[in-house]
Formats: structure tokens, sequence, C-alpha cells
């Protein structure tokens, strides 16, 4: 399966629930961001992400808190870099303890120090690695050098030591496909158990025109589509098919919650036009029906997984040809051993166009 049995059913237990008492609007993903402290300072990020103070974070009962109050079974835990947060053994053991299902969401620079013989394997945790491309173009876009000989070392001893292992790829306007092929291949040479491949969002924050534009999307996930039938790639079939331009599909917003150091972050992960100090205020007080819609000038160009997989999965689950689609493609995990075809000729690496 492309996802651990645990999970799946987890997942589908609660969409059932939710069915079950008619709520149109629920989260599925909680994005726990305990501090906005990093080691890093990757280019394609948003500025208030590594520029916080260790001491601002947030508490462990104050995650935990939050954890409760959205209620969603899977969390994404970020930051900033989650390794730095003090007390990482002690949440992870009260997410665990609520059976919650954790991506650990790293830079792995800090994982043989922090994690490997601090906290053992379950199948509740995945370490989820950032890697976005080969060494030029992650070294680059993590403006330090060894960061991607570091990672990829990190990822293969994870899956030495018996943790469920994941990377997380962002492609950008010159990121060439045939990179993330080889980026493909590279991974599942160390067993990598999935891979999420998914564009970048233009961060007002952000100065360099690193970003695709909707054509730049629709080309490059055209030949993501055909990679995923390859290599055991996490993004559903239908969120593909929206970001190679062949389907569309409202935001859901609500889908992918935001607790941080600020506050609860609205509208979504990616917007801070505000940040409410409550879970009451936050769920009642965003306008959720203007935000699905994309029609806010923020929202254009967007393709971002955590706004649009959950609209994805509901739609797939409207309909029985999609249903089935999705379901055999998560009972069907490629092995990387058949290889895909041939792709068009492209462009330079986006390090060299940096003039790296
Ligand atoms: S379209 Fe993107 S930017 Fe707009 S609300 Fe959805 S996730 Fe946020």
């Amino acid at each position: 399966m492309r996802f651990p049995l645990g999970l799946t059913l987890a997942v589908s237990r609660y969409m059932f629930q939710q069915s079950r008492r008619r709520a149109q609007r629920y989260p599925t993903v909680l994005m726990l961001e305990p501090l906005y402290t990093c080691n890093l300072a990757c280019i394609g990020c948003s500025t208030e992400r590594h520029t916080g103070k260790l001491k601002d974070r947030l508490s462990v009962e104050a995650c935990l808190e939050s954890v409760d109050q959205a209620g969603a079974p899977t969390m994404s835990l970020c930051g900033g870099e989650p390794t730095l947060y003090p007390e990482l053994p002690e949440l992870l053991a009260g997410l665990i303890q609520r059976q919650k299902y954790i991506y650990l969401c790293t830079n792995a620079l800090l994982l043989d120090q922090k994690v490997f013989d601090v906290i053992q394997p379950d199948p509740h945790l995945i370490i989820n690695v950032h890697l976005d491309g080969l060494q030029a173009t992650h070294d680059y876009v993590c403006d330090r050098a060894g960061v991607f000989d570091k990672a990829l070392e990190m990822v293969g001893e994870a899956k030495r030591r018996g943790y469920y292992t994941m990377t997380n790829t962002t492609v950008y306007q010159e990121t060439p496909m045939s990179e993330v092929e080889e980026l493909c291949e590279l991974l599942m040479a160390r067993n990598v158990d999935g891979m999420l491949i998914s564009p970048g969002y233009q961060y007002a924050s952000v100065e360099r025109d690193i970003f695709m534009k909707q054509q730049d999307i629709h080309r490059k996930f055209a030949r993501v589509m055909t990679l995923s039938k390859y290599y055991p790639l996490t993004a559903t079939p239908a969120f593909l098919e929206f970001c190679a331009g062949q389907r569309q599909l409202n935001c859901a917003p609500y889908s992918t919650v935001t607790r941080t150091p600020l506050g609860w972050k609205a509208p979504c992960y990616l917007i801070d036009d505000h940040y409410y100090p409550t879970w009451e205020e936050f769920w009642n007080s965003v306008d959720w029906a203007y935000w699905e819609t994309r029609q806010d000038d923020k929202c254009q160009n967007c393709y971002m997984h955590s706004g649009f997989e959950a609209s994805a999965v509901k739609a797939a689950s409207g309909n029985f040809k999609d249903f089935l689609n999705l379901m055999l493609w998560n009972l069907r995990k490629p092995s990387g051993q058949v290889k895909p075809p041939a792709a068009p000729p492209e462009e330079p690496q986006l390090a060299a166009a940096a003039g790296d």
C-alpha cells in the first residue's frame, strides 16, 4: 500500500464518522508548528517560519490541547525545524498515546542527534525528509552546501533503523522533471516508503522569482502523473489531475488547519491574514465559503497539496470510477523496478540557472 494500513484505516474511519454527523467541513490534518526556529533559511520558505526565537515556542500542553481541539487523525509536525524543539520526545509520546499519525517534517540535519537512539520507530511515526532535488538544486534551495548529502545519508539511516520514511519535494519554476526523476531513482535505491512531489506556493515574503505559473505547473505535473505509475508517489490521482490542469477543484482550506506560536493561522497554511488565539474563534470566524472559491488574488496559481488534496479525495469519493481508481492506487504501490517512458527534452537546472 502507498500509505500504512493503520493510517488508511484511521483516516477512513474518521471521514466516515464525519459523514455520519453530516459535517460539511472538518480538518483531516493538523499542521502543528510548535516553533518558528530553524537551522536553515530555505529560499522558498516564508520568512516567519525560520526567524522566530526558541523561547517563543508552544508548550507541549498547548500543542496537545490543539491536537484535541482539531480532532484530525493525522498531523504534520513541522515549524521551523521540529528536531530543534527541546521537548520533541515528550510531544511525540503524547501524540502516539492519542493514536495520531505523525509526519515528522524535517530537513534531516539533526536526525542522528535528536531522533535516532532517542525516539524509537513506531507505526504512528513517519519521518518525512525535505529534498527539493539533486545536490546542486537542494543545496541552492536550502542556501547551504552539504545539506543534500546529509539528508540523503539520513534517509538511508532512518530506513536501516526501521523508521517509516518518506520524502517531500517542492517543484520550482526551473526544476527540470528529469532531475525529479533522477531523485526518485536515488530514493528508491534507499528503499524509501513514499514521496510527495508538489508545486511550491508563491509566498509574498519570498522575493526571488522561483515559483511556477499555472502553465508550468500543468506541464510539469502531467509528467508527475506518469511518474506516479512507476514510483510510490503519495499525491492522489485526482490531485495530480488537478495540478496537470485536467480537473477543476475547489479549495478545502479547513482540511489542513495550522497551529503556530502566533496562534491559529487563517485562512490556510499559506496565507497569514490573521492569527486567532483560540480554536473556537478561528473555526467560527474564517469565511470558509469565500476561500473555497479561490477568488482571492492570493489564491491565483495556488495548487497546494494542503489546500486541494482533501477536495481531490472528496471528489473521488463521490464518483464510483474515481473511488475505485483511488482504492486501486493506494493498494498498488510501484516498486520502482519498471522504468517510466522517456520524457520530452527540458530546461536548465535551478542551481545552474541561478549562476551557482
Ligand atoms: S487556494 Fe491556496 S492560498 Fe487560497 S485558500 Fe486555498 S490553500 Fe490557501
